[in-house]
């Protein structure tokens, strides 16, 4: 179902446990990418041809799946993006920029993701704003007294990870939502890691922004997905200008299109959009819940086994984790341990996972990440285990 898997890597079958980078797609997601270009190739939302009114359609019926996927009040709250990243940006470009000024606060946490730092970073130079850091405990959890003492009438904007790609943390965002709404500041998820692993409604969670990447979520790369309250995404001014984005061009001025058109300038990611449903269908399919299940035994299993290895030090030990087993092996190197990890064909990440600032917070320069998917198997951590055990005990 996964042809990728299906292969050696240094002569040993592979071991895909990067799944927290990107996962690997099913064969459906494949098939669909490569019949939209073999069948229904076109451009979408002007053509008066049937090819384009076919691509328009299943364009369109990705956004429903999508609005269905996290239950969005309305499609039109669904804006295509290219990524969690330039989810994030559009907003802080949009929203930020209009709404955000001197003085103001905006509150993300330790563990974050760069992507979920640097574009408050660069509105906060622009604009005059400043940004406020809630900081975690060893375990890898957010100290809440810390952020109810950061939250003040001052905070515009709390924009936190929902599950940390590095740690795995989940973290309690009900709460923390719940909390800044009482003072008037709105929330913004980054649901890059927590989409393809728990259950998410944008209503009952009361989130206004939630930006996720397709590609996490068995789906094609260079597709995200930015959910937005109908009022923001209307109060807030276009991205980018372009075609696709307008009501009325004139050289006198310009009328604006209506969300989520107003935010999707120029030719989309068609193809990759369409393909998406497969991803969607495969999921609900699967069943969150099973698939939770699945990777909470993966997970509760490898970090039992792992811990009988002399010198596995894990890195975040939150109570409430998604799949992610983040760890040192004594004091080597973690791209050394995933080299030796490769040969042995198994596929790990290792380094700072672009959240530089959370490495300094436990004062290390990266570490090795095995994270979990709904094809992996306790098999398979147990040749990680075997593997490591020999690669500590060269150490020791
Ligand atoms: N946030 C988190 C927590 C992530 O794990 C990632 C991807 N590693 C991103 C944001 C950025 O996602 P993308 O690269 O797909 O834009």
């Amino acid at each position: 179902m996964f042809p990728v898997l299906h292969q050696e890597v240094n002569g040993k079958p592979l071991v895909y446990f990067d799944n927290a980078a990107t996962s690997q797609k099913p064969i459906q997601v494949l098939e669909a990418l490569s019949r939209y270009y073999r069948e229904d190739n076109s451009n979408i939302h002007r053509g008066a041809h049937t090819l384009a009114s076919r691509a328009t359609a299943d364009y369109e019926k990705t956004r429903e799946m999508t609005r269905d996927f996290i239950n969005a009040p309305d499609e039109t709250q669904i804006i295509f993006t290219k990524g969690t990243t330039e989810g994030i940006n559009l907003v802080a470009s949009t929203y930020g920029r209009k709404f955000i000024g001197e003085g103001d606060e905006i509150l993300i946490t330790t563990m974050e993701h760069h992507s979920n730092i640097v574009p408050w970073q660069m509105l906060c130079e622009e604009t005059g704003a400043s940004l406020k850091i809630i900081p975690i405990n060893d375990a890898g959890e957010l100290l809440m007294d810390e952020f109810d003492r950061l939250l003040t009438e001052k905070t515009k904007l709390v924009s936190i990870v929902h599950a940390s790609n590095a740690l795995g943390t989940i973290n309690p965002v009900k709460t923390i939502i719940e909390k800044a709404h009482q003072k008037g500041a709105k929330v913004l998820l980054d649901g890059a890691q927590s989409t393809a692993h728990l259950e998410i409604d944008v209503q009952q969670l009361d989130c206004d922004f939630l930006a996720f990447s397709a590609h996490k979520l068995y789906g094609p790369t260079g597709l995200g997905i930015l959910y937005g309250k109908r009022d923001l995404l209307e109060a807030m001014p276009p991205y980018q200008g372009g075609g696709e984005m307008i009501k009325e061009v004139d050289f006198a001025g310009t009328t604006y299109n209506e969300i989520p058109f107003k935010f999707e300038a120029g030719t989309p990611n068609i193809a990759d959009v369409i393909a998406f449903q497969k991803a969607l269908e495969f999921i609900n399919e699967t069943g969150k819940e099973n698939i939770q299940k699945h990777e909470a035994g993966l997970l509760e299993y490898a970090s039992r086994k792992m811990a009988d290895i002399n010198g596995f030090i894990p890195v975040g030990t939150a109570a409430e984790k998604v799949s992610v087993l983040s760890f040192l092996i004594n004091n080597m190197h973690p791209f050394d341990v995933g080299m030796m990890l490769d040969a042995a064909g198994i596929a790990v990440r290792t380094g700072h996972h672009c959240a530089q600032p959370l490495m300094k917070r436990y004062g290390i320069e990266g570490t090795v990440r095995a994270s979990f998917a709904v094809y992996n198997t306790k098999e398979e951590i147990d040749r990680l285990y075997d593997s490591l055990k020999r690669i500590a005990k060269r150490r020791n």
